[in-house]
């Protein structure tokens, strides 16, 4: 199955994270004068996802994309050349105006489930020990992007195998913890 590609930081086994990592520094791929983002705390419900919003390196199949702290991700920077790709979206993604590459998305919508969390692209720093991908997101996606819907059970059985059990939406407690933050704001469930 290792002849079927998910995204380079994967393809080779998912490595794992280390349990005190503090943090680091993501870099776009610009050769001078890169964007630079601090991100001070380690990540949490690092994945791979499917969709076609979340930036990925040329050729991958799925990105990988982790969340953490807004607090925690400052500019450093290059800010001059960040812009927003969407700026209707949830999610507003700072990309790179230069290359392309997504610093980090950042929702500003303060009674959304992820409000507080920012997500980022952790293969876009030069350390180890980000924590490591644990699941893969919204893997029928990957069709829109153009994958024939005759390799999906190949790649199933790949993520499978590399310890990513597939979802076609989120992870079961990521869904729980929107279902959870609904039924808080419509009263269904104690605040
Ligand atoms: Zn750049
Ligand atoms: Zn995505």
């Amino acid at each position: 199955m290792a002849n079927v590609s998910i995204h380079p930081a994967v393809d080779n086994g998912v490595r794992p994270g280390q349990l005190n990592f503090a943090g680091g520094e993501l870099h776009c791929h610009c050769a001078s004068n890169p964007v630079r983002v601090k991100v001070g705390a380690n990540t949490a419900h690092n994945h791979v996802c499917g969709c076609t919003k979340c930036w990925k390196p040329e050729g991958a199949t799925f990105s990988q994309v982790a969340v953490v702290g807004r607090d925690a991700v400052s500019v450093v920077s290059g800010e001059d050349k960040l812009e927003v790709v969407d700026s209707n979206a949830a999610i507003q993604r700072h990309r790179c105006r230069d290359c392309g590459v997504h610093m980090y998305g950042r929702i500003e919508n303060k009674d959304h489930p992820f409000y507080g969390l920012d997500f980022v692209h952790t293969e876009l720093s030069d350390q180890d020990g980000w924590s490591a991908p644990e699941f893969a997101a919204f893997v029928s996606s990957v069709i829109e992007s153009g994958t024939p819907p005759g390799n999906m059970d190949a790649i199933r059985a790949r993520l499978r195998e590399l310890g990513l059990p597939p979802y076609d939406a989120l992870s079961p407690p990521l869904m729980d913890a929107i279902a959870t933050h609904i039924a808080k704001a419509t009263g269904k469930l104690a605040a």
